[in-house]
């Protein structure tokens, strides 16, 4: 969460996450959650180049971020992907990284499970919702063995989500994993 000074939030020391550092470009509020929900639900992908942009600009100016060394977007399950036509948060990465000059690999981590929305439960149950959700490509274990890696996603609001899937590249031999995303949900 937002903090003046100190380094970590009560969230975090209640819960130390997974991730090493954490940023979003944006709150979850106007005019940013409409442009996520037309980019998102509207199928509007031509606004991800200037939502891209506005995440790169972030972690450019961000002092505290040390770097990476390859992009990775929290994939979608496979009826999700064909329900939307696209994963919002792979049009973010590779985007955020091609600004950046990093690699960006869409195939690295995946999504066996079809979960339920996240949207669509309580608070409690969204961890235990996403449980096992992600795993890393056997095939692609090397692309982020010994790697620091950043994990786009469109907007954090329990953590949930990015909390499993950074638990799944650590287990793969990641050497670090940050989160970016978009937006946070104040
Ligand atoms: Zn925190």
């Amino acid at each position: 969460m937002p903090l003046a000074g100190a380094r970590l939030c009560g969230e975090c020391l209640r819960q130390p996450p997974a991730w090493s550092h954490a940023i979003a470009a944006a709150d979850y509020d106007f005019p940013w959650d409409r442009l996520v929900i037309d980019f998102k639900f509207h199928g509007k992908v031509e606004l991800a180049s200037a939502l891209a942009q506005r995440l790169a600009g972030a972690v450019k100016t961000s002092a505290s971020l040390p770097a990476v060394d390859i992009v990775v977007p929290i994939p979608l399950s496979a009826s999700r992907l064909a329900e939307r036509g696209f994963n919002q948060a792979w049009e973010l990465a590779r985007r955020v990284a091609r600004i950046l000059g990093l690699p960006a690999d869409a195939a690295v981590l995946l999504r066996p499970l079809d979960t339920a929305h996240q949207a669509d439960l309580p608070r409690a149950q969204r961890a235990v919702n996403l449980r096992g959700a992600f795993m890393v490509d056997p095939r692609q274990r090397l692309r982020v063995q010994g790697l620091k890696v950043a994990l786009v996603d469109d907007v954090l609001t329990t953590g949930a989500t990015a909390r499993e899937a950074a638990a799944a590249l650590l287990r793969a031999g990641a050497a670090g994993v940050q989160v970016w995303t978009l937006a946070r949900t104040p």
